[in-house]
């Protein structure tokens, strides 16, 4: 051949392009990603304490408990959540376990501040849910649970603290599948609770694992009896031997077999019984999630559906967070990445806008800190500092056209128009309410008529931390007033025309929010109605996905 470098070259791309794809589906194969939902006070945060320690990145518990107070003492808006006690903020964490990379997402609890909840569980495959066995399913469970099944997500149950006096855990059972109607199937089973918890039995190994107090070292083991009949649990403890046989044998004959399937199809949630702080039941919770989630699937773009193990990266951003540190004053955007590999110091094709950016200090969410990414494949969440130029939805790639599809904005039920004390702050203000709203904070709606920006939100609590931050980040001393609109719709219609007829008879109740798109600002619900009636060509949404 005239130009044998050229061949070469060729031959041996193409190889480290089988190498890449091989190396692809290897690291896809091994990643789970998954979110934690649950009641405040339910034992989140100690569970992913338990979670972390397996990984052996923290060594003592209490890690992930300090880091937050950490946050706390030095962040002004984190005051509000230090005040209530609640966790506003969501985070992300990354570990290691079985040769496993477990990618955790935090998800906020308080039932005032759910918007940013709900968009985080768009990021996630599987779900965990944690339920306080002495009080049984509670009102946030029940919201989160909605979100996973609109989206029919893999549900694990962990019913918690049964070293306390717990419900009865048929009971318990029965109200997984009449208040959030999902059918279940115990994996494990309680022996006794409270002062009497002796341990669990494992349904399908046939196995009794031992209670004992927990303590703070990841390699504790409990001791494990085989058999259900074997003579020595019948020494140990013949009160409890009698009661579990005669409810086994109940429960076996009465609740759903285990069928992966359904479960993977959101339809069946297998349930373990444990106690969070002693460190009992949760491994087996970790063993089943490495076990039978499934790996990152595949994600809709408007496009096509993209693949994890394609080589080309792509992902989308679900999430965007101030100050998160204040050792980083910067703004991050949560991307989850859905296919190919990302590397440090890449070029991505920022989609929305059609540019290029460079990321070249992107981090990661190691169990212990923040630290710099080298790679990370479908799954794996990283975070991009964010000066402003991506919203909530906006999509990533090496040049194809992609949207990603699925990531929701809920038309918000609270309304407050807002006003600056201060004119000459006026920029300011319109600044961080642009800001606020492209993160998802609160969200903005410019009025088509009048000069009055109107917020909206799906919790209180959100105004609040909106009015924080403005005079926190941007020195805007606002003031929230109550406002005549009740409820917003997005609207569109195919006939452009139409749709301009539309916006000037009702100029007084047409805005456009941070995004650009047309809403209709309702002054009660017979208003909308009225309005949806004579305007029967004009579609209205109570969602709207990224677009
Ligand atoms: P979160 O609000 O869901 O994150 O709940 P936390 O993990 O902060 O737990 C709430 C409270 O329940 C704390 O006081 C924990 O110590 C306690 N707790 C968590 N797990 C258990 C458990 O297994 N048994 C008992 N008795 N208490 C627990």
């Amino acid at each position: 051949p005239e130009n044998p470098g050229v061949v070469d070259e060729v031959a041996s791309t193409s190889e480290s392009r089988d190498n890449l794809s091989r190396k692809i589906a290897r690291e896809v194969a091994r990643r789970r990603t998954f979110g934690i939902i649950s009641h405040p006070d339910a034992g989140k945060t100690t569970l992913t304490e338990k979670l972390l320690l397996f990984s052996g990145a923290i060594q003592m518990a209490g890690t992930v408990k300090a880091r937050k107070s950490a946050r706390h003492a030095t962040s002004d808006w984190m005051e509000i959540e230090k005040q209530r006690g609640i966790s506003v903020a969501s985070s992300v964490m990354q570990f290691e376990y079985r040769d496993h990379i477990v990618n955790l997402l935090d998800t906020p609890g308080h039932q005032d501040f759910s918007e940013d909840t709900y968009r985080v569980l768009t990021a996630v495959d599987t779900a965990l849910m944690v339920i306080d066995a002495g009080h049984g399913v509670e009102a946030q469970t029940i919201k989160l649970l909605e979100v996973c099944r609109m989206r029919n997500t893999p549900i694990i149950t962990f019913m918690n603290k049964l070293d306390r006096e717990a419900r009865d855990p048929l009971e318990l059972l029965d109200e997984l599948e009449t208040v959030l109607n999902i059918r279940s199937t115990p994996v494990t089973w309680p022996i006794g609770m409270g002062k009497n918890f002796r341990g669990v039995y494992h349904l399908l190994n046939d196995e009794i694992m031992l209670f004992a107090p927990g303590n703070e070292k990841a390699d504790q083991t409990f001791e494990v009896i085989k058999g259900i009949d074997n003579p020595r649990l019948m020494e140990m403890f013949p009160m409890e031997m009698e009661q579990l046989q005669m409810e086994v044998e109940l429960v076996k004959g009465a609740s759903n077999p285990f069928v992966l399937e359904e479960f993977l199809a959101g339809t069946l949630t297998p349930v373990f019984f444990g106690s969070a702080i002693n460190n009992f039941g949760v491994r087996e919770v970790l063993n089943a999630l490495l076990d039978w989630a499934r790996p990152p699937l595949g994600r809709e773009a408007i496009q096509r559906k993209v693949e994890p193990t394609e080589t080309p990266f792509s992902g989308f951003v679900f999430k965007i967070q101030a100050n998160m540190d204040p050792a980083h004053r910067d703004r991050i955007a949560f991307m989850r990445v859905t296919s190919g590999r990302f590397e440090r110091g890449m070029r991505l094709k920022h989609l929305r806008l059609n540019r290029d950016i460079k990321v070249s200090s992107v981090v990661t969410f190691m169990a212990s800190s923040r630290e710099q990414v080298e790679e990370a494949y479908a799954g794996d969440i990283i975070g991009l500092p964010n000066h402003g130029n991506m919203q909530i939805g906006d999509s990533f790639s090496e040049g194809e056209v992609l949207q990603f599809t699925g990531i929701p904005f809920f038309a918000p039920e609270i309304f407050r128009s807002v006003r600056i004390r201060n004119p000459l702050k006026v920029k300011q203000l319109h600044k961080g309410l642009q800001q606020l709203g492209e993160e998802g904070a609160v969200q903005v709606f410019k009025p088509v008529m009048g000069s009055d920006l109107i917020l909206g939100a799906v919790g209180v609590l959100q105004f609040e931390v909106v009015a924080s931050r403005l005079m926190n980040e941007y020195g805007v001393d606002a003031v929230f007033e109550s406002t005549s609109t009740t409820s917003a719709r997005w609207v569109s219609c195919e006939d452009k025309k139409m749709l301009s007829d539309f916006e000037r008879s009702l100029a007084h109740n047409v805005a456009y929010d941070a995004a650009g798109n047309m809403t209709y600002l309702a002054t009660s619900g017979v208003n909308l109605r009225l309005t949806e009636e004579r305007w029967p060509k004009v579609r209205f949404h109570a969602t709207r996905e990224h677009s």
